[in-house]
């Protein structure tokens, strides 16, 4: 890329390190003809499916509504904030692992409530029960013997 401030083509890399989880490279560059320093952050353009809702409609992706159900679910677990954002993480490779454009809501659903089962089984019920809406109590009840089972 060319240099913010005087627009030349040349600049040399002075710092490279992961960041975000190694999700994203930092790079600190200098320009070698004005000399002024700056940061660019590099992270892989990964495509996510588009989901498409009940109702038969399509929405993009949104991380943002995933992490606030996600932080729902964990509210005063003993979930620490980077185990809930590695678990995003996986969660986002799932989705791309299907290798479909499209996913249903339903499916988005069945991938987060895995992952939940695994990292805290309090936060999986409840969000469960908000995402699946238990029919009646009879199967909430049932649900929860599953877990119990496995244990
Ligand atoms: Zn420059």
């Amino acid at each position: 890329m060319y240099c913010p401030f005087c627009s030349a083509t040349d600049t040399k890399v002075i710092d490279s390190r992961l960041v975000s989880d190694g999700h994203q490279v930092r790079r600190r560059r200098e320009c070698l003809v004005c000399h002024e320093r700056y940061t660019t952050f590099e992270s892989a353009e990964l495509v996510m499916p588009r989901i498409i809702k009940r109702d038969g409609s399509r929405e993009p992706f949104n991380e943002d509504k995933m992490r606030n159900g996600l932080v729902r679910a964990l509210e005063k677990r003993p979930v620490s904030t980077e185990e809930m954002e590695l678990s995003i993480n996986k969660l986002k490779s799932k989705l791309r692992a299907t290798g479909e454009r499209e996913v249903s809501s339903e499916m988005l659903g069945t991938i987060i409530m895995e992952q939940l089962k695994s990292l805290d089984k309090v936060a999986y019920i409840r969000f469960a029960s908000v995402y699946r809406s238990f029919e009646d109590i009879k199967e909430f009840g049932e649900e929860i013997a599953r877990l119990g089972d496995s244990e």
